[in-house]
């Protein structure tokens, strides 16, 4: 019988109130599959600041690096808003990303077809989308130094942020892009700004070479990002995988998550080298929202994310495809019985809370497993 062990690390605002629903699903299969959850749960962001003056301890960052994947919700929120910048809530999950080389970052757009009118977009430009978009996660334009703002002899301020590539970080994703566009529809789009910028230069040349050399039988489009940006709202189906760098894959992603109606549906996984013996790698699964400080402690966020990113977590890091699929159907499921969270709520659908839609997705599960 497999043993995963899991690090949850629920974070702030409404971080726990999702993971509560992923812990619900993980008891369902413990109890339902051979396989046995072990998990643990540490601090990670604000909480973490309030209790240990830092976003981030080393002793969580060991569980971390010895866990099998690690769960996340999110972090941050105004009530840390006036920290030191270094110790701000974010700051634990850079280092949990950068000391783990968690250098891929998979962000999924999916449009569940009972969500279709929940985008801003026409039913029949997002009825059946499922884009994966692949941002580099550990370089480029938010780590590269140097990284300040200092004062001029005229008084004046001046803010430098560094955009920084080497061959070998770029060679690393674009495999990664090829590999999953080979278990998907076959097609790359790389998107960067040659125009304008050097690293954009080399990133399509070398996503270019190593296309040529290795994957000759998938089709490689390159696209400039701010084009890209318009292509998503304009015929977002024609993408399969999208691979780009840090910066333009925070914003990409992003967009594209509107796309699918809600951020509150969206999961993504952090991913570093596939381990030599066990080809498992390092892994981090969160939704791509934040810590909604809106609504948290309202018991109305939207669990879809977090257990989608559980789903994810399966897949990749538990090797429990069978079961990763029947998440991703009891969600579809229990979205097509009108079950919806006030941000993906549609007239005449059943508005629930986040322990009700948990329930419901539970419940599905067990009715499709029957
Ligand atoms: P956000 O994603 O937290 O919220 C944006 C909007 O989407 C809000 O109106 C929120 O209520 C809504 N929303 C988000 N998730 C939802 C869900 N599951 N269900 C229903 N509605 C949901 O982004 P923000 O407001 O820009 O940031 C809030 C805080 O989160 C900030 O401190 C920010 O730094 C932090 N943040 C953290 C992460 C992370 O932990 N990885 C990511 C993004 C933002």
């Amino acid at each position: 019988m497999a043993t995963h062990n899991l690090l949850l690390m629920p974070g702030d605002g409404i971080g726990p109130e999702v993971m509560a629903e992923v812990d619900r699903v993980i008891a369902f299969l413990g109890k339902k599959t051979a396989a046995e959850f072990r998990t643990e749960t540490e601090l990670c962001g604000g909480c973490s600041i309030d209790k240990h003056g830092t976003p981030l301890t080393d002793a969580a960052l060991a569980k971390a690096r010895a866990a099998d994947a690690i769960i996340f919700g999110s972090v941050g929120g105004p009530k840390w808003d006036k920290v030191a910048y270094d110790i701000r809530p974010e700051a634990g999950l850079l280092r949990i990303r950068k000391e783990l080389d968690l250098f891929a970052n998979l962000r999924p757009a999916i449009c569940y077809p009972a969500l279709a009118e929940a985008s801003s977009l026409k039913r029949e430009l997002v009825e059946g989308l499922d884009i994966l978009i692949l941002r580099e996660l550990t370089g480029g334009t938010y780590f590269g130094e140097p990284k300040e703002i200092v004062t001029l002899e005229n008084g004046q301020k001046r803010a430098v942020d560094t955009t920084v590539y080497t061959t070998s970080e770029i060679e690393r994703i674009a495999r990664v892009a090829f590999d999953l566009a080979r278990k998907r529809g076959k097609k790359v789009h790389s998107a960067e700004k040659r125009n304008v910028m050097r690293t954009g230069v080399l990133w399509n040349q070398v996503v270019t070479e190593v296309h040529k050399r290795e994957y000759p039988d998938v089709e490689l489009h390159h696209i400039l990002a701010d084009a890209c940006a318009m292509q998503l709202v304009r015929n977002p189906k024609q993408f399969d995988v999208l691979v780009c760098d840090n910066l333009f894959g925070d914003m990409l992603s992003d967009e594209a998550a509107m796309l699918a109606g809600s951020l509150g549906m969206l999961p993504s996984a952090s991913l570093g080298a596939p381990d030599p013996k066990t080809g498992i790698p390092k892994a981090l699964y969160e939704p791509i929202h934040g810590s909604a400080p809106d609504i948290a402690g309202q018991g109305v966020a939207n669990p879809i994310a977090e257990i989608a990113s559980f789903g994810m977590a399966l897949r990749y890091s538990c090797n429990m495809a069978k079961e990763a699929d029947l998440i991703d159907k009891a969600i579809a499921g229990t979205l097509e019985q009108g079950y919806r969270t006030a941000d993906i709520m549609q007239p005449n659908m059943r508005r629930v809370g986040t322990t009700e839609m948990g329930q419901a997705i539970v419940k599905e599960m067990e009715r499709l497993i029957a």
